[in-house]
């Protein structure tokens, strides 16, 4: 399967599970079916998704699935260990795309009703893993071996939280 069949078979999924939480399923969620997916580029690395409203879209007035654009994934979100999380993700543009604009209460409430609390806490890893990935440089801790992964080396400027000591610079292999 390439990744645009994955990311759909995922999105379907995604919108079966939200017509099952009933604080939202009285919300146009079929029309999530119409948005155009795509991926985010391969080095992106702070943005793990995003959804796109259509161009004199006005944030507050959003009034479904038809005013986006497209949503976009991050491509390494696809791999098999973080596909739990590419499912949290469309979940989070989703709601997006239902006219909850902004990252309010109202927002993160609904937020919070994805059944998969493993999905929902995944986020950091994935961030750490993308830095990962791109990282030429690992300060590296001498005495409790933390990694820090980096593009540029530490030249000795910086120590270790908990340790105090200067970190080391450590290239990755690639
Ligand atoms: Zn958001
Ligand atoms: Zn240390």
């Amino acid at each position: 399967m390439d990744d645009d069949a994955v990311l759909s078979k995922i999105a379907n999924s995604v919108i079966m599970t939200m017509h099952q939480i009933p604080q939202i399923n009285q919300l146009p969620i079929d029309e999530l079916h119409d948005i155009k997916l795509g991926f985010l580029r391969r080095d992106a690395s702070r943005l793990h998704a995003v959804c796109r409203y259509r161009k004199g879209v006005v944030k507050s007035e959003i009034s479904g699935p038809s005013d986006v654009r497209c949503v976009d994934v991050h491509p390494v979100s696809l791999q098999e260990e973080w596909r739990l999380y590419a499912a949290f993700l469309l979940y989070h543009e989703f709601l997006h795309a239902l006219g909850f604009a902004g990252h309010d209460r109202t927002f993160r409430t609904l937020e919070a009703l994805w059944p998969n609390t493993t999905a929902t806490k995944m986020g950091k890893a994935f961030g750490e893993h993308l830095r990962r990935n791109r990282a030429k440089w690992l300060w590296t801790c001498p005495q409790c071996s933390k990694e820090h992964p980096r593009n540029r080396k530490g030249n000795g400027r910086y120590r270790c939280r908990e340790c105090h000591v200067v970190l080391i610079d450590v290239s990755v292999e690639s």
